[in-house]
Protein backbone atom coordinates (compact mmCIF):
# COMPACT_ATOMS: atom_id res chain seq x y z
CA UNK A 1 0.00 0.00 0.00
CA UNK A 2 2.13 2.56 -1.00
CA UNK A 3 0.24 5.07 -1.94
CA UNK A 4 -3.55 5.72 -0.66
CA UNK A 5 -6.22 8.21 -2.10
CA UNK A 6 -8.14 9.98 0.58
CA UNK A 7 -11.58 11.61 -0.58
CA UNK A 8 -12.81 14.30 2.19
CA UNK A 9 -14.74 17.11 2.11
CA UNK A 10 -13.55 20.45 0.96
CA UNK A 11 -15.44 21.95 3.85
CA UNK A 12 -14.52 22.82 7.30
CA UNK A 13 -16.01 19.69 9.50
CA UNK A 14 -16.17 19.41 13.06
CA UNK A 15 -13.59 19.56 15.56
CA UNK A 16 -13.49 15.96 16.15
CA UNK A 17 -13.24 15.47 11.79
CA UNK A 18 -10.35 17.75 12.06
CA UNK A 19 -8.35 15.79 15.00
CA UNK A 20 -9.08 12.49 13.15
CA UNK A 21 -7.94 13.62 9.62
CA UNK A 22 -4.46 15.00 11.66
CA UNK A 23 -4.29 11.33 12.89
CA UNK A 24 -4.65 9.97 9.58
CA UNK A 25 -2.50 12.11 8.18
CA UNK A 26 0.52 11.14 11.25
CA UNK A 27 -0.15 8.03 10.54
CA UNK A 28 -0.01 7.70 7.10
CA UNK A 29 3.26 9.60 6.96
CA UNK A 30 4.61 7.26 9.62
CA UNK A 31 3.97 4.84 7.71
CA UNK A 32 5.79 6.32 4.61
CA UNK A 33 2.14 5.92 2.45
CA UNK A 34 1.94 8.55 -0.36
CA UNK A 35 -1.19 10.76 0.06
CA UNK A 36 -2.97 11.42 -2.89
CA UNK A 37 -6.01 13.61 -2.81
CA UNK A 38 -7.91 16.56 -4.62
CA UNK A 39 -5.08 19.06 -3.97
CA UNK A 40 -7.26 21.63 -3.13
CA UNK A 41 -6.01 23.55 0.59
CA UNK A 42 -9.73 24.25 1.75
CA UNK A 43 -11.35 22.09 4.31
CA UNK A 44 -10.86 18.90 6.00
CA UNK A 45 -8.61 18.37 2.32
CA UNK A 46 -6.32 20.88 2.98
CA UNK A 47 -6.64 20.19 7.14
CA UNK A 48 -5.17 16.64 5.83
CA UNK A 49 -2.68 17.63 3.54
CA UNK A 50 -1.10 20.27 5.76
CA UNK A 51 -0.48 17.70 8.74
CA UNK A 52 0.70 15.35 6.09
CA UNK A 53 3.71 18.15 5.16
CA UNK A 54 4.05 19.28 8.35
CA UNK A 55 4.83 15.29 8.87
CA UNK A 56 7.15 14.87 6.22
CA UNK A 57 4.69 13.13 4.48
CA UNK A 58 4.60 12.85 0.69
CA UNK A 59 1.76 14.62 -0.66
CA UNK A 60 0.32 13.99 -4.31
CA UNK A 61 -2.62 17.15 -5.40
CA UNK A 62 -4.85 16.49 -8.62
CA UNK A 63 -6.85 19.58 -9.18
CA UNK A 64 -8.99 20.43 -12.27
CA UNK A 65 -7.89 24.11 -13.77
CA UNK A 66 -11.27 25.27 -13.20
CA UNK A 67 -10.97 24.62 -9.29
CA UNK A 68 -7.55 25.85 -8.84
CA UNK A 69 -8.90 29.48 -7.38
CA UNK A 70 -12.33 28.04 -6.33
CA UNK A 71 -11.04 25.50 -4.31
CA UNK A 72 -7.54 27.38 -3.47
CA UNK A 73 -5.10 24.69 -4.56
CA UNK A 74 -2.41 23.59 -2.20
CA UNK A 75 0.94 25.53 -3.46
CA UNK A 76 3.17 23.25 -1.05
CA UNK A 77 2.49 20.06 -1.92
CA UNK A 78 5.07 17.20 -2.99
CA UNK A 79 3.60 17.34 -6.51
CA UNK A 80 0.49 18.99 -8.35
CA UNK A 81 -0.92 17.89 -11.19
CA UNK A 82 -3.43 20.62 -12.73
CA UNK A 83 -5.97 18.59 -14.90
CA UNK A 84 -8.37 19.97 -17.64
CA UNK A 85 -11.38 17.81 -16.00
CA UNK A 86 -13.38 16.62 -13.24
CA UNK A 87 -13.32 13.09 -14.86
CA UNK A 88 -9.38 13.05 -15.60
CA UNK A 89 -8.81 14.70 -11.96
CA UNK A 90 -11.09 11.02 -10.35
CA UNK A 91 -8.83 8.85 -13.11
CA UNK A 92 -5.43 10.55 -12.38
CA UNK A 93 -6.30 9.75 -8.49
CA UNK A 94 -7.80 6.60 -9.17
CA UNK A 95 -4.50 5.37 -11.00
CA UNK A 96 -1.97 6.96 -8.88
CA UNK A 97 -3.86 5.01 -5.61
CA UNK A 98 -3.63 1.74 -4.24
CA UNK A 99 -6.70 1.82 -2.11
CA UNK A 100 -8.47 4.45 -0.70
CA UNK A 101 -9.81 6.08 2.32
CA UNK A 102 -13.16 8.16 2.88
CA UNK A 103 -13.20 10.49 5.42
CA UNK A 104 -16.51 13.02 6.38
CA UNK A 105 -17.14 14.54 2.99
CA UNK A 106 -20.66 16.06 0.98
CA UNK A 107 -21.52 15.31 -2.45
CA UNK A 108 -18.22 15.48 -3.89
CA UNK A 109 -16.69 12.66 -1.52
CA UNK A 110 -19.51 11.00 -2.02
CA UNK A 111 -19.28 10.74 -5.70
CA UNK A 112 -15.89 9.58 -6.00
CA UNK A 113 -16.23 7.08 -3.08
CA UNK A 114 -19.32 5.55 -5.12
CA UNK A 115 -17.92 5.80 -8.25
CA UNK A 116 -14.92 3.69 -6.64
CA UNK A 117 -17.54 1.21 -4.80
CA UNK A 118 -19.17 0.65 -8.14
CA UNK A 119 -16.14 -0.08 -9.92
CA UNK A 120 -15.76 -2.80 -7.71
CA UNK A 121 -19.36 -4.16 -7.72
CA UNK A 122 -18.84 -4.54 -11.66
CA UNK A 123 -15.69 -5.66 -11.72
CA UNK A 124 -13.38 -2.85 -13.31
CA UNK A 125 -10.69 -3.16 -10.57
CA UNK A 126 -10.08 -4.34 -7.11
CA UNK A 127 -8.35 -1.85 -5.02
CA UNK A 128 -9.71 -1.86 -1.41
CA UNK A 129 -11.78 1.12 -0.42
CA UNK A 130 -13.02 1.75 3.30
CA UNK A 131 -14.80 4.30 5.03
CA UNK A 132 -13.00 6.43 8.48
CA UNK A 133 -16.21 6.43 10.53
CA UNK A 134 -15.16 9.48 12.95
CA UNK A 135 -17.49 9.87 15.87
CA UNK A 136 -20.53 7.35 13.55
CA UNK A 137 -20.23 10.05 10.39
CA UNK A 138 -21.35 6.90 8.68
CA UNK A 139 -24.02 4.99 10.60
CA UNK A 140 -26.95 6.95 8.84
CA UNK A 141 -25.43 5.95 5.17
CA UNK A 142 -25.04 2.43 6.54
CA UNK A 143 -28.76 2.37 7.77
CA UNK A 144 -29.77 3.43 4.45
CA UNK A 145 -27.60 0.93 2.52
CA UNK A 146 -28.98 -2.00 4.86
CA UNK A 147 -33.14 0.16 4.02
CA UNK A 148 -31.87 -0.30 0.13
CA UNK A 149 -31.10 -4.10 0.87
CA UNK A 150 -34.37 -4.33 2.92
CA UNK A 151 -36.04 -2.73 -0.30
CA UNK A 152 -34.36 -5.72 -2.56
CA UNK A 153 -32.66 -2.80 -5.10
CA UNK A 154 -29.02 -3.42 -3.03
CA UNK A 155 -27.46 -7.16 -3.09
CA UNK A 156 -26.04 -8.48 0.27
CA UNK A 157 -22.88 -8.94 -1.43
CA UNK A 158 -22.33 -5.90 -2.64
CA UNK A 159 -23.58 -4.04 0.44
CA UNK A 160 -20.85 -5.57 2.40
CA UNK A 161 -18.71 -3.85 -0.47
CA UNK A 162 -19.11 -0.54 2.06
CA UNK A 163 -16.67 -1.32 4.79
CA UNK A 164 -15.52 1.07 7.43
CA UNK A 165 -12.89 1.51 9.98
CA UNK A 166 -12.98 3.65 13.59
CA UNK A 167 -9.65 4.83 13.27
CA UNK A 168 -6.56 5.72 10.80
CA UNK A 169 -4.35 2.68 11.90
CA UNK A 170 -7.50 0.30 11.55
CA UNK A 171 -8.56 1.81 7.96
CA UNK A 172 -4.78 1.46 7.18
CA UNK A 173 -4.73 -1.87 7.83
CA UNK A 174 -8.07 -3.05 6.34
CA UNK A 175 -6.37 -2.09 3.25
CA UNK A 176 -3.26 -4.03 3.54
CA UNK A 177 -5.37 -6.90 4.56
CA UNK A 178 -7.77 -6.36 1.45
CA UNK A 179 -5.09 -5.91 -1.24
P1 LIG B 1 -17.24 17.81 -1.07
O1 LIG B 1 -17.35 16.51 -0.33
O2 LIG B 1 -18.52 18.16 -1.79
O3 LIG B 1 -16.69 18.92 -0.24
O4 LIG B 1 -16.19 17.56 -2.26
C1 LIG B 1 -14.94 17.00 -2.01
C2 LIG B 1 -14.08 17.12 -3.26
O5 LIG B 1 -14.68 16.36 -4.31
C3 LIG B 1 -13.91 18.53 -3.79
O6 LIG B 1 -12.54 18.74 -4.13
C4 LIG B 1 -14.76 18.52 -5.06
O7 LIG B 1 -14.26 19.40 -6.05
C5 LIG B 1 -14.59 17.09 -5.51
N1 LIG B 1 -15.62 16.68 -6.48
C6 LIG B 1 -16.92 17.01 -6.51
N2 LIG B 1 -17.56 16.44 -7.54
C7 LIG B 1 -16.61 15.77 -8.24
C8 LIG B 1 -16.60 15.00 -9.45
N3 LIG B 1 -17.71 14.81 -10.15
N4 LIG B 1 -15.43 14.47 -9.85
C9 LIG B 1 -14.29 14.66 -9.15
N5 LIG B 1 -14.23 15.37 -8.01
C10 LIG B 1 -15.37 15.92 -7.56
Amino acid sequence: MNAVCVYLSSSEGLPTHVGAIRALADEMARRGTTLVYGGAHRGLMGTLADAMLAANGRVIGVIPRALVDLEVAHRGLTELHVVDTMHQRKALMFNLADGFIVGPGGLGTLEEAFETLTGIQLGYHAKPIVFLDVESFWSPMETFLDHSVDAAVLRPEVRRLFRTASSAGAALDSLIAAS
